[in-house]
């Protein structure tokens, strides 16, 4: 058995006035709590002060809408049948335009969503990805399915982590 290092505990008779009136002590702790007044803050007053996550941040996914209003999604189903919560259901149709086809319904149950990026991995379009979007609060289970009103985000407001997935994908 290893010996211990703490000093011995003094008893209540050995203690002197100061000590057991604990003034010392309320010193260095008012003292702790002054120096920390002045450190850099490392939290927010959320919700008025927003948290902007950088572009390696796993929000909500979402769906890239080009700057041309198109959608790069082909409907191909990869991230549906990657998905390990079986929170994506898609619906492709045909299209006459150069790629063939498109998703007629695309809906993430975000209550399933485990927001493990296994769908923006997958995606051979990079159609798919992670936004930085973290506010996701429902009242009712039928709000909490995101259909394509609420999953196309244009190009513009991805652009972060479509250079991290360059980067490092
Ligand atoms: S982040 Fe993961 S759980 Fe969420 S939709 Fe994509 S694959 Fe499914
Ligand atoms: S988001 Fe990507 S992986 Fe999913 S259906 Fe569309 S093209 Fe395929």
């Amino acid at each position: 058995m290893t010996k211990s290092t703490r000093p011995p505990k003094k008893r209540m008779k050995d203690l002197t006035f100061l000590e057991k009136a604990y003034f010392v002590e309320i010193i260095k702790g008012l003292s702790l709590t002054f120096r920390t007044m002045f450190k850099p803050k490392y939290t927010m007053e959320y919700p008025e002060e927003k948290y902007i996550p950088s572009g390696s941040y796993r929000g909500r996914p979402v769906l890239v809408l080009e700057e041309n209003g198109k959608g790069r999604c082909v409907a191909c189903g990869l991230c549906s049948r990657v998905c390990p919560a079986l929170a994506i259901e898609v619906q492709a149709a045909e299209t006459d335009a150069e790629k063939e086809r498109y998703p007629e319904k695309f809906e993430i149950n975000m209550i399933r969503c485990i927001f493990c990026g296994f769908c923006e991995e997958v995606c051979p379009e990079e159609a798919i990805v992670m936004s930085k979007d973290y506010e996701l609060a429902f009242t009712k289970r039928e709000d909490a399915l995101y259909g394509k009103d609420k999953l196309l985000v244009p190009i513009s407001q991805l652009q972060d982590r479509i250079e991290f997935l360059r980067q490092y994908k």
